[in-house]
């Protein structure tokens, strides 16, 4: 069995939700297989071994839920992307557009540094506009992505399309 046999066996699809047509990639098995969540931060921290990262950017929520113990394994700084109006420091902001209306992200302004090296992180790539805005407010900064790593990819959504120009790095495709 590979890893992506092995990640889409820790992913429950749940039907119709948030919403009806909608199938949601159910994340929370695989984090309940200690095994299977270790692997997945490992082959994350040995593939960014060596490249000189300074910071991991981890989109909220379940981003937070990869992105903080591979910051942690890897011995580099965790920075936070918020939903708008959740961090208390000074922000900088990016909106995006969605199929229905506009939505954004902040990051603070001392999240990362200038000149810093940074690995962007996310449970999913969908769209790919939460991680593009992401790439934006990272290089507002001064700082430039290495990469954006993902946990799972909808293919069929294109959201590598809306990152171009930037390397993007997926264990699970669908
Ligand atoms: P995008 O901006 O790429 O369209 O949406 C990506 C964001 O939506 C990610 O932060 C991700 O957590 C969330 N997301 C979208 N679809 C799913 C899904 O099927 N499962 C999970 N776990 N998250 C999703």
């Amino acid at each position: 069995e590979t890893l992506e046999e092995r990640i889409k066996a820790g992913i429950r699809d749940v039907p119709d939700f948030p919403e009806e047509g909608v199938i949601f990639k159910d994340i929370t098995p695989l984090l309940n297989c200690p095994e299977l969540f270790h692997e997945v931060i490992e082959h994350f921290r040995a593939r960014y071994e060596g490249r000189d990262i300074d910071h991991v950017v981890a989109i909220e929520s379940r981003g937070f839920l990869f992105g903080a113990p591979l910051a942690y394994a890897m011995g580099v700084g965790l920075s936070l992307v918020r939903k708008p109006n959740k961090l208390p420091h000074k922000t900088f902001g990016v909106d995006y557009a969605l199929e229905y209306g506009t939505d954004r992200v902040e990051m603070h302004v001392d999240g990362v540094d200038d000149d810093s090296r940074v690995v962007v992180v996310d449970d999913v790539l969908a769209t790919g506009g939460t991680a593009a805005a992401t790439c934006e407010l990272v290089e507002r900064c001064g700082a430039s992505v290495v990469e954006c790593a993902f946990l799972i990819e909808l293919d069929f959504l294109n959201g590598r399309e809306k990152l171009e120009g930037h390397e993007v790095h997926s264990l699970a495709v669908y």
